[in-house]
């Protein structure tokens, strides 16, 4: 396994659409154990193949409860409901956090590594990962869902100061 560098904001990796995965060969399990390494090295709670430079759609997330990775392969949000705002970080927008109104409940749909459906109804801060790391498989970062006051603030900062080093000092980064 190895860690994989994490493409930081203004990376056009960061902006492309990702591709559906065709079929889970030993080269995907690889960039799978190679996500999860890179995502528990990063401190992260969710990892999405396009923020490591792969334009594919395969996320990783960390269980809540006991942090252990799982893989969803071509992760779709098939129904969502309610509304709920939460601070959130990205590990490609490092020490750049800001409220994000997102769907309070998610049902997810995916396939595993073996090929097999997965259902995911999830809600509180599992919800708000998926939709996070599904984002980034269509192009879209965390700061695209906030006002514009505060997205053009953000991005000014951005600009002036750069990106901190990384976003270890955040218990929510994905
Ligand atoms: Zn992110």
């Amino acid at each position: 396994m190895a860690v994989l560098r994490v493409r930081k904001y203004g990376d056009p990796a960061l902006r492309r659409r990702a591709e559906p995965v065709a079929e889970t060969t030993p080269d995907i399990r690889k960039i799978v154990d190679d996500m999860i390494e890179t995502m528990y090295d990063e401190v992260g709670i969710g990892l999405a193949a396009p923020q490591v430079g792969i334009g594919l759609r395969l996320i990783v997330v960390a269980d809540d409860d006991t942090r252990r990775a799982r893989a969803l392969v071509n992760p779709a949000i098939t129904e969502s409901g309610g509304q709920a705002t939460a601070e959130e970080g990205c590990l490609s927008i490092p020490g750049v956090f800001a409220p994000v109104t997102r769907a309070a409940w998610v049902k997810v749909e995916a396939r595993d590594l073996d090929g097999r459906p997965v259902t995911i109804d999830a809600r509180g801060l599992q919800a708000r990962v998926l939709q996070h790391e599904l984002d980034h498989l269509d192009g879209v970062l965390f700061i695209d869902h906030l006002d514009p006051v505060t997205r053009d603030r953000l991005k000014r900062k951005i600009k002036k100061e750069g990106l901190s080093e990384d976003a270890r000092h955040h218990a929510f980064a994905l």
